[in-house]
């Protein structure tokens, strides 16, 4: 299934349209058709479309990376390296790969940044809660109470010369949830790129990647989902080369109990979802695992605060929409964001 995140979609243009992402390999079609693959890996579907060099054995390279690095920073598979610092936390401190190195050192930058609002030791709430799974409850207050103890990015212990990660306490759980697919489109982009491409689409359930520009040159048009209406309905968009658009919002995975909703990103102070009025933000910046890292991290520090903070953060923009329908964009984005519904209005 698509991860319900699937916020930005692209306009269609001429040649580009949505029924294109996700069908499968269209070699004898015109010039103009992407080479497409669709699988899903990493929790989501992920898609990868090709627009100048169709090569089928590119386009399993990017796939085969994408498998490697579920194999490693997935905590719903046993035995990846993510489980085995999870399972040895309290214990020992694990060797790992440079990419999980690099991924968990990430996340553990931005949970400084962000104070504490976005946390990677987020894991035992997490999967406490299980939204998206099938097991999706509201938690007692004890049992909330309990998992909030084990959480604290202050207790992850990097060492840069052995590659090796420690967390303190027993019980503590790293999840990568919030930045793996980031670090998972920039790893796909960097592959096309070694291969030559100059064009292509990564979409790894809603975390795009535009690679380069258009067949013709022209820039790529990158659609905001409407977050109350059918998928593929968009407030506007943004043109883009070479850029990442990720998204997070609270209509993507959720679940309700007793006629209200809870959705999958949570305050680890309070031990529930945030609740502000954000309905979406989108992040749009030249790596993925910084417009992951941030659109998380942004929508758990709220509009005003959340602009604040992207503004002190060079080479990237937002876009927040708000539950009374107003969108607040960054500097950079005033002069590149295309309003086509008039349910939204941009706020000054
Ligand atoms: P998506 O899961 O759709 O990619 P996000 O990138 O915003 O959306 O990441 C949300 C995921 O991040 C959650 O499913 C969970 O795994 C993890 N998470 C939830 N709350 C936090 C938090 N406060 N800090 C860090 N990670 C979180
Ligand atoms: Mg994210």
């Amino acid at each position: 299934m698509k991860t319900l995140k699937s916020i930005l979609v692209f306009m269609l243009c001429c040649t580009l349209s949505l029924s294109l992402i996700g069908c499968t390999s269209n070699e004898k079609t015109e010039p103009t058709q992407p080479l497409t693959k669709t699988e899903v890996i990493i929790g989501t579907v992920c898609t990868i479309s090709l627009y100048d060099i169709k090569d089928v054995a590119i386009l399993d390279k990017a796939f085969t990376r994408l498998k490697e690095l579920e194999d490693i920073l997935s905590i719903n598979k046993l035995g990846t390296e993510l489980d085995k610092v999870n399972n040895m936390s309290g214990k020992e401190p694990v060797k790992v790969t440079n990419d999980t190195f690099t991924v968990v050192a990430q996340g553990l930058k931005y949970s400084k940044l962000s104070g504490g609002a976005l946390d990677i030791t987020v894991g035992p709430l997490v999967k406490l809660w299980g939204i998206g799974t099938d097991a999706a409850k509201v938690p007692s207050e004890e049992e909330i109470k309990e998992k909030l103890s084990l959480i604290n990015y202050n207790d992850i212990v990097l060492d840069e010369t052995n590659k090796t990660i420690f967390l303190k306490r027993e019980n503590m759980i790293i999840d990568l949830g919030a930045i793996a697919k980031g670090y998972a489109a920039d790893e796909v982009a960097k592959i096309l790129t070694e291969n030559n491409v100059k064009s292509a689409i990564i979409d790894l359930g809603g975390n795009i990647f535009a690679l380069g520009s258009k067949l013709d040159g022209s820039n790529w048009k990158i659609g905001v989902q409407d977050p109350e209406d059918a998928r593929g309905a968009s407030i506007g968009y943004i043109e883009v080369v070479n850029k990442s658009i990720v998204t997070s919002g609270i209509y993507e995975r959720y679940f309700e109990s007793n006629g209200k909703k809870y959705h999958h990103i949570l305050n680890p102070k309070t031990g529930y979802p945030y609740e502000n009025e954000i309905l979406g933000v989108s992040i749009l910046s030249d790596k993925s695992i910084d417009g992951d890292s941030l659109s998380t991290t942004l929508f758990a520090l709220g509009i005003e605060k959340g602009l604040e903070f992207v503004n002190s953060q060079p080479g990237v923009e937002a876009i927040f929409v708000s539950k009374d329908y107003n969108l607040y964009l960054t500097e950079g984005l005033k002069n590149n964001f295309h309003l086509t519904s008039t349910k939204y209005k941009i706020k000054i």
